[in-house]
């Protein structure tokens, strides 16, 4: 299991003396300078781990009753305020000599070292980038500059004892331990004794563990009492009314790892034919593996109060993952596997109306003033959404959240609803442009009439929006129209002029274009589109469109070939000039520059850069010497 290469036999009282992974140096040094103004974490975090103990062997001991024996389930605080000592001891699974090494000596999560590369120094960037990460057991060392761990896992009568002072080297050695279980040992540092007083540690005990399902117990050295502190009920299974909001942010902190406090939760009991408890999230920042394919994700399972697994995706889609939460239900077996879990039936309906609890809590978000946080971390994984999650297409499409022209920044904060408010008497479309970015999708020459004629356009510029407009198709009855396709059917006017009869008139001019161009375009029509620019391209009605052709092509994926059509702007001085041009070669010249303009503007590469200077500056040799001619 570990890279230690420790050795299993032939060491048993031995003391070895091992390094930690190069990350956990890093992390630890990072946490212990950025976290100090938040140092009291580390208790909220051994408390979980603690609890997490008790809830995995109480899962274990659903096999196999005897591991579980006579005692309550509970964690055991001591302070020491003479010495310094603060421990954290649970009754729960404890730890073998091999997790124990991999647990507390490296940090299993993938993308870890990309995630320390980020980390900057500045103070309050870092901290916020740890909070994204949870730093778990290690945030111990924040406060003290040693840490002891003894450790005897359930069923075993090995114990262990972990000890280091955070430089990067700790300790092994066997130990004799009579319970089974954990307990976590700090020697707090000179400045830090606060958390060895008795009412400091007594609150912020309450303060972290009052929700959690076990029995936190406070135990003062040279004193003979311990008293329970916290409350020891699991916050889910308590009644709405008797749950405070601060009580809410507390537990999704305890079980998300998280800093930060929660957007917005739904806590529901489901009665009836499935009977469940639910308690769901939204975050307010994204976690650093949002994007990581493999990153665990899903909501914490219990049957019955009874800890089950960690990561349960099986009751919410992929582009909720961000969702964290916990389901409690009394009808599924005690016994359920992920594998079981797939193929249960009531899964796909629990499943079902869990996302249409997470959809209508978004939408309530959307009315209050975090939505913009929300849609900034998460907006990109809900558009998943509209592909993988058709049945909710409606309910989605409310959600969503678009840059444009009429709005006038780049933030996407406009819906679909406020599109539709805005939009003019007889507009039935809703139309986008897509681009690789804002800028070059404000500036498309797509826009300009449009923008002449104040038709609003949704500017969309993330990589999933070709799919996501797909997805919707059609909003409260007005079709979503991409304005860089070829048909474009505007609102009254100039629908009356068919493209047809606009080509007549210009046949020459678009015929020579054309031969000019021919490998490169597949047709050249008159534009009823542009209004400052000589000429800009479209993609064909059956096309792909141009973003998602270079995405595709740049996946490596083989695309169908197609050409863009090339509209001219007859109106426009350049296009008179190519018109008058009597020069064949000229003609031919001038005509590849429009269009080499016409794709950059649109965020297109040029096949051929080389070619298109050439070009470019024997144009502009031939103006220099046509003026000095004059
Ligand atoms: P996390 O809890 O996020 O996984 P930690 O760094 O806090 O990360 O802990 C690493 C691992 O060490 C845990 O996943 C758990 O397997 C183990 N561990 C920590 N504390 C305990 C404990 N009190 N009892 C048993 N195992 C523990």
């Amino acid at each position: 299991m570990s890279d230690f290469g420790q050795e299993k036999t032939g060491v048993a009282d031995k003391r070895e003396t091992l390094g930690f992974q190069t990350e956990v140096r890093q992390l630890l040094k990072l946490m212990i300078h950025s976290l100090y103004s938040n140092k009291e974490i580390f208790l909220r975090e051994l408390i979980s781990n603690a609890s997490d103990a008790a809830d995995k062997l109480r899962f274990e001991a659903l096999a196999q009753p005897d591991l579980l024996g006579e005692d309550e389930l509970g964690i055991r605080i001591e302070v020491d305020k003479e010495k310094r000592l603060l421990s954290v001891s649970d009754n729960g699974i404890g730890m073998s000599r091999e997790e124990l090494i991999d647990n507390l000596g490296t940090i299993a999560r993938s993308g870890t070292a990309e995630f320390l590369e980020q980390m900057t120094g500045d103070q309050q960037h870092d901290a916020q980038l740890i909070g994204q990460f949870g730093v778990g057991f290690y945030s111990a060392f924040i406060v003290a500059d040693k840490v002891t761990v003894d450790t005897r896992r359930a069923g075993s009568d090995q114990a262990v004892r972990w000890e280091s002072d955070g430089e990067g080297e700790f300790t092994i050695e066997d130990i004799d331990r009579d319970e089974r279980g954990t307990s976590v040992t700090l020697h707090l540092k000179a400045d830090e004794s606060e958390f060895a007083d008795s009412f400091r540690i007594e609150s912020l005990i309450r303060k972290y563990s009052d929700h959690i399902g076990f029995p936190v117990s406070l135990h003062l050295a040279g004193e003979d009492d311990t008293k329970v502190v916290n409350s020891a009920t699991a916050l889910w299974t308590l009644p709405r009314t008797e749950v405070s909001d601060d009580e809410y942010k507390e537990f999704y902190k305890h079980l998300a790892h998280d800093f930060t406090d929660p957007l917005i939760w739904s806590h529901n009991r489901v009665e009836g034919k499935r009977e469940y408890t639910s308690l769901l999230y939204i975050p307010a920042a994204a976690p650093f593996d949002l994007w990581n394919r493999e990153a665990p994700r899903g909501l914490k399972l219990y049957v019955q109060r009874v800890f089950i697994m960690d990561d349960a995706e099986q009751f919410l889609p992929l582009y909720l993952r961000f969702v964290k939460g916990v389901v409690d239900s009394s009808d599924l077996p005690l016994n359920v596997s992920r594998e079981l879990l797939q193929q249960n039936p009531d899964l796909t309906a629990m499943s079902g109306a869990l996302t249409k609890r997470v959809l209508d809590m978004l939408g309530k978000l959307a009315n209050s003033d975090d939505y913009g946080a929300f849609w900034g971390a998460f907006g990109q994984v809900l558009k998943e959404g509209l592909v993988e999650d058709h049945g909710n297409k409606d309910k989605l499409a409310k959600l969503l959240r678009f840059a444009s022209t009429q709005a006038g920044s780049d933030t996407q904060d406009q819906s679909l609803d406020d599109y539709i408010s805005r939009a003019k008497g007889d507009q039935d479309k809703i139309y986008y442009i897509l681009a690789e970015n804002y800028e070059t999708a404000i500036a498309s020459p797509h826009l300009e009439q449009l923008r002449e004629r104040d038709i609003e356009v949704l500017l969309l510029t993330d990589r999933i929006d070709p799919w996501v407009v797909e997805g919707i198709g059609e909003y409260e009855g007005k079709a979503l129209v991409d304005i860089g396709r070829s048909a474009l059917d505007l609102p009254d006017g100039d629908g009356s002029v068919s493209q047809d009869v606009m080509n007549e008139e210009h046949k020459g001019l678009l015929k020579k274009v054309k031969r000019a161009l021919r490998d490169r375009v597949e047709s050249v029509n008159v534009s009823r589109r542009l209004v400052d620019s000589p000429a800009c391209v479209v993609a064909g009605d059956e096309d792909l469109n141009p973003q998602l052709r270079r995405m595709l092509e740049a996946s490596g994926q083989d695309v169908p070939e197609s050409k863009p059509i090339l509209e001219i702007n007859v109106d426009h001085p350049l296009v008179g000039r190519l018109s008058a041009e009597p020069d064949g070669g000229r003609f031919d010249d001038l005509s590849h520059i429009v269009l080499d303009h016409a794709l950059l503007a649109e965020g297109s590469q040029l096949e051929n850069p080389a070619e298109y200077v050439h070009r470019m500056n024997k144009l502009l040799l031939d103006i220099d010497t046509g003026a000095s001619d004059e």
